[in-house]
């Protein structure tokens, strides 16, 4: 599938922004979405994380969202990082279009900073549904004129417990309004909302026999339990990364193995959902801004960052499932650039590997590690 931008029946201003931001041609979902978008269909689509998806949304919300009007379009992400993230990148997308305000509205930050900003006006909201709700509750935001509503990473925002907050604010979306769903599964409770609340939706799946992205080379490591923090360290003087997503699967976890990089002299921090918003907000920034070049997370935390050359994802915790573990890979080797991805297996998890490899049909090749046994011989 090849296309190009100017194919693609876009305004100039929006044309001329992707140029800016170095997109050469659209990638698949973006050819398959943007002209069904523009013509206003409800629409079902899934694609693999890192495939360019708010692109594929973002350019024909932007197409019609006109100054001075209302919000106009409203987009529900999981997490405080992607809403933020995806109005960061929305705001790219619209850098050469005037007076388009894009406003991102999340828990953790002050309500009374968000109204204001409201009550000056947006053309488009992203924010978590529980912030947008609230909103809603108090008149600080109304969706009367609203065109279009997207769902971002909808598979995440049932799977953390936003069913209820987002039927109402679908329910609250006017007649004609546009319902879009983007998710990475299609697991039924998906299905089913989008069988309630959109209208003959365009399928708009990009078919892929593998999960995960061929860029990334996956490799895993045999460790007990206690020599974790040693491979950990030993993956990363060994590679020489830029930046480094580590995953762990507890807060506590994170806590420790941030705390044990520091005094070993790593420049890492850790980021997990007991901090506030203020504190994560800051190690996000140290993190893009090259601050830090190990960030570690848990999966929440970590959900839909896109950070830029993150080339390392590493596992020190396994992924509970398969999905977690190609969304946490899905963190490095975006937009086609060159990732690894490192997994720490401990012999009682080994199953889990081979269900990992079994459903993505990836080749995870097994690496070795120095044991400590072997440096002192
Ligand atoms: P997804 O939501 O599918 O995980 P994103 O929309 O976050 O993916 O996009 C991932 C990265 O790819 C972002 O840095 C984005 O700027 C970049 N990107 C999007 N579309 C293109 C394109 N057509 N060409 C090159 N890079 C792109
Ligand atoms: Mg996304």
């Amino acid at each position: 599938m090849s296309a190009s931008f100017e194919d693609l029946a876009l305004s100039r201003e929006l044309l001329d922004a992707v140029k800016d931001l170095g997109f050469e041609e659209p990638s698949p979902i973006q050819i398959l979405a943007i002209p069904s978008l523009l013509a206003g269909r409800d629409a079902l689509g899934q694609a693999q994380t890192g495939t360019g998806k708010t692109a594929a949304f973002g350019l024909p919300i932007l197409e019609k969202t006109s100054a001075g009007k209302g919000v106009q379009a409203l987009v529900l992400c999981p997490t405080r990082e992607l809403a933020i993230q995806v109005a960061e990148e929305l705001n790219r997308l619209a850098a050469r279009k005037r007076d388009i305000a894009i406003l991102p509205i999340y828990g953790g930050q002050f309500i009374e900073r968000q109204i204001r900003a409201l009550g000056k006006g947006a053309q488009v909201v992203v924010g978590t549904p529980g912030r947008v709700i609230d909103h809603l509750q108090r008149g600080t935001l109304r969706l009367d004129g609203l065109a279009c509503i997207v769902l971002d990473e909808a598979d995440e925002m049932l799977d953390m417990g936003f069913r209820e907050d987002i039927e109402a604010i679908l329910e609250q979306t006017p007649a004609g309004c546009q319902r879009v769903l983007f998710s990475a599964t299609m697991p039924t409770p998906i299905l089913e909302l989008s069988k309630r609340f959109l209208r003959e939706p365009e399928m708009l799946t990009i078919a892929h026999k593998m999960l995960t992205i061929p860029a990334i080379e996956q490799t895993y490591y045999e460790v007990r339990p206690y020599q974790k923090m040693d491979a950990l360290c030993r993956v990363l003087d060994s590679q020489g990364f830029r930046k480094a997503l580590v995953f762990c699967s507890t807060k506590r976890s994170v806590d420790e193995v941030s705390t044990h990089l520091q005094q070993r002299g790593y420049q890492a921090d850790g980021l997990h959902g007991d901090l506030a918003q203020p504190q994560r907000d800051r190690v996000m920034q140290r993190f893009r801004a090259e601050g830090i070049d190990i960030l570690v997370a848990t999966d929440v935390a970590a959900r839909g960052i896109d950070v830029d050359d993150v080339d390392a994802v590493i596992n020190y915790d396994m992924p509970h499932d398969v999905e977690k573990y190609v969304h946490r890979i899905g963190r490095t080797g975006r937009a086609g650039r060159v990732g690894s991805a490192f997994t720490f297996v401990t012999l009682r998890e080994h199953y889990k590997l081979r269900d990992i490899i079994r459903c993505t049909k990836a080749r995870i090749t097994q690496g070795r590690l120095p044991t400590l046994r072997d440096v002192d011989n």
